[in-house]
């Protein structure tokens, strides 16, 4: 299971806890309650969305008249799972027919350019032809680090110079997409955070270059989040959320982060999908998120 060892940090932080926890204590009493709080808040979960597990975990309890607390961990993992599952777990919104357009937005060093590297792996291996748009003309050396990718993944990357108008390089990348009748075209942005204003207007343009130039699309807009960031990310995914149009979330980084609880904590907060989850540096450390398999993951 991809997802148990990608998640080997979490799961110390997390359930090793709980484990310990109902061991020790062995009847659900008050205590027990505040040391599981204290356990999840610990795993990023984030405070809001603790209460109202914990709540949620007291009515059951009582519902199912439960006294030993080994009896407890199906009934948090149920909860769990119903946190986070959504309608639009199936992958990625792609194109009925014709080209399917996926614009990534996030602040720098979140993974972005590396996700889209990983994305245009998986579509090749699945036979599809991609194309790669280097939107990010700010910051420095930002175009290259996609080129990169574009050449370990063997995908060609449509840009300009650095500086040059993003909406520009997304209308070439759109013309380009058409004549060569690619399959998917993915688009990195600036993720620059000291000039929000601006970024969310230029944000707006690219997305109107593309929706102007091929209907229906961008058929994704991922916001791609370092879950090492805990609460931060949910920040993040605030203002992104509210103001640029995402469809979904990439939580990067997973492996590397003992915080995976703040997957949980966006998803109760935001209605906004996860749909794809980081679990590495390579090209083939990409997961399509599912809520199940999360949660198994944690506590299998
Ligand atoms: P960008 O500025 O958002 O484009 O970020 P990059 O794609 O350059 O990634 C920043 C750093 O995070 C790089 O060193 C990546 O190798 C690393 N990184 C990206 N995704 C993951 C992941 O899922 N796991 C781990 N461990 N590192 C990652």
């Amino acid at each position: 299971n991809i997802f148990k060892d990608g998640l080997s940090k979490t799961r110390t932080a997390f359930v090793e806890k709980v484990g310990e926890l109902i061991t020790r204590r062995k009847k659900i009493d008050e205590e027990f309650y505040e040391e599981l709080e204290e356990i999840l808040i610990g795993a990023d979960v984030g405070v809001n969305t603790v209460m109202e597990l914990i709540d949620e975990l007291r009515a059951e309890v009582k519902k199912r008249k439960i006294e030993d607390a080994a009896e407890l961990q199906p009934v948090l993992s149920e909860k769990l799972i119903g946190l986070l599952k959504s309608d639009d777990e199936n992958g990625l919104r792609m194109a009925d027919d014709g080209i399917t357009v996926i614009l990534f937005v996030g602040v720098n060093g979140v993974g972005k350019t590396t996700t889209i590297g990983k994305l245009a792996h998986r579509f090749k291996s699945e036979g599809k032809s991609v194309l790669l748009a280097a939107g990010d003309t700010f910051r420095a050396g930002a175009i290259e680090q996609l080129e990169v990718w574009g050449q370990r993944v063997g995908v060609e990357v449509i840009k300009q110079q650095s500086g040059s108008d993003p909406a520009a390089v997304m209308f070439d990348a759109v013309q380009a997409a058409k004549q060569r009748n690619v399959d998917v075209l993915l688009c990195d942005t600036a993720g620059r955070l000291q000039n929000k204003n601006n970024l969310m207007e230029e944000l707006n343009k690219i997305f109107r270059v593309i929706q102007r130039e091929i209907p229906g699309a961008p058929h994704e807009v991922l916001l791609v989040l370092d879950a090492n960031t805990g609460q931060n990310a949910l920040s993040q995914a605030k203002l992104f959320g509210e103001k640029s149009g995402v469809t979904g979330l990439v939580l990067t980084k997973l492996d590397s982060t003992a915080k995976g609880g703040i997957v949980i904590a966006i998803r109760h907060e935001l209605d906004i999908p996860v749909k794809l989850i980081g679990l590495g540096e390579k090209m083939e450390d990409l997961q399509q998120f599912d809520s199940e398999q999360f949660v198994h993951a944690l506590f299998a």
